[in-house]
């Protein structure tokens, strides 16, 4: 690209983000999430313009915060932890004293590239077809927040681009170290590694709730929505997929497979098997670094994301089935251009 179409470029950017965060961003929506008695402690980091990222700043006031916003106009917004006492450039975090974050959860598609069976890989694309794991994860690990953990205050956001992130903001959770957030995450990952042949955990210790709610939110959703070759590709046998097939129904039984035919003991392990099949296709996957740094910055909630001009907002659970990330107006696309295209969904053969 020439030099002065870049600087066009950027000169739209800055034009678009000005707009939004003076005239469509709402400060107090963010301050629905961020406790507004400790703002001035927070950290702020941002992706700016020129490309460059700069953090250790905070705000007085979330007035301040706008101001800076509609001043700068930053491609990406973060937010990070509360020190004591305010962090600055002369006095970064490393100097202070740490009081807390939330517990934060990321599930980005990039980390599927092994199961996607789309041709989108790493972090460019993603299609209708992979965008279907991310129910399925929001709704087990919600779960498993909160039945196991007991977290009662948890709100899933948009990433902007490929992904979600759920922020836990109980109390008990803030103050939690990095090695307890990472025995949460531990609990959490039962599928590890991102390679072709990422092997299931042997968990023979898994809790009897926890075993049930892989049945009931993992495997049935499998049944229900994978299509004749995916479940081919799992390893079923073309009866028992005639017989899921003739017998799925929108309340599917998380046992129907104990239901299938079966010809004794090595039937039995072949099924085994396909479990651990769909688990490695379904199970969530989490960007466990993000949930164990106490000091990660965090897209802003209602930040524009940089790359797609989409805004980072929250999905209530009870809609993540119906959530369609490609509905999402980009605050880059006008009727007059469009300089995002090539960022639009690459669409899938078979959606
Ligand atoms: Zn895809």
């Amino acid at each position: 690209m020439k030099k002065h179409q870049l600087t066009e470029q950027m000169q739209f950017l800055q034009e678009r983000l000005k707009v939004y965060y003076e005239k469509q961003f709402q400060i107090q929506e963010v301050l629905k999430y961020i406790n507004p008695s400790t703002f001035s402690n927070r950290e702020f980091g941002f992706e700016l313009l020129n490309g460059k990222f700069t953090r250790n700043l905070s705000f007085k006031d979330p007035e301040d915060l706008r101001t800076f916003l509609i001043e700068n106009t930053p491609l990406g917004v973060y937010i990070g932890a509360v020190f004591e006492p305010s962090p600055s450039w002369e006095n970064p975090i490393h100097t202070l004293t740490w009081k807390g974050r939330e517990f934060i959860i990321d599930i980005d598609l990039d980390v599927y590239d092994s199961v996607r069976n789309c041709s989108c890989k790493g972090t460019k694309n993603m299609c209708h077809s992979c965008w279907k794991l991310i129910p399925t994860a929001i709704k087990f690990i919600d779960e498993t927040l909160n039945v196991d953990f007991g977290f009662e205050k948890r709100v899933w956001f948009f990433s902007g681009r490929r992904g979600v992130h759920c922020w836990i903001f109980d109390d008990d959770a803030f103050t939690l170290t990095d090695e307890q957030r990472a025995s949460i995450v531990e609990y959490l990952s039962i599928i590890r590694g991102e390679t072709e042949d990422a092997r299931i955990q042997e968990r023979g210790d898994l809790p009897e709730p926890l075993k049930q709610r892989i049945y009931r939110v993992i495997i049935a959703s499998y049944l229900l929505e994978a299509s004749e070759e995916e479940l081919l590709m799992v390893g079923f046998s073309k009866e028992h997929v005639k017989s899921i097939i003739d017998e799925r129904t929108t309340d599917m039984s998380p046992y129907l497979l104990l239901k299938l035919p079966t010809r004794g003991k090595r039937q039995n392990i072949k099924i085994l098997k396909v479990y651990e099949n769909i688990l490695r296709v379904r199970f969530p996957r989490l960007d466990t670094k993000v949930s164990i740094d106490v000091n990660r910055l965090l897209r802003m909630p209602y930040s524009i994301h940089g790359k797609t001009g989409r805004i980072v907002k929250p999905i209530p659970v009870e809609n993540v089935d119906t959530f369609d990330p490609f509905d999402e107006p980009s605050i880059f696309n006008t009727k007059k251009r469009n300089l995002f295209q090539s960022l639009e969904p690459v669409k899938n053969q078979n959606a």
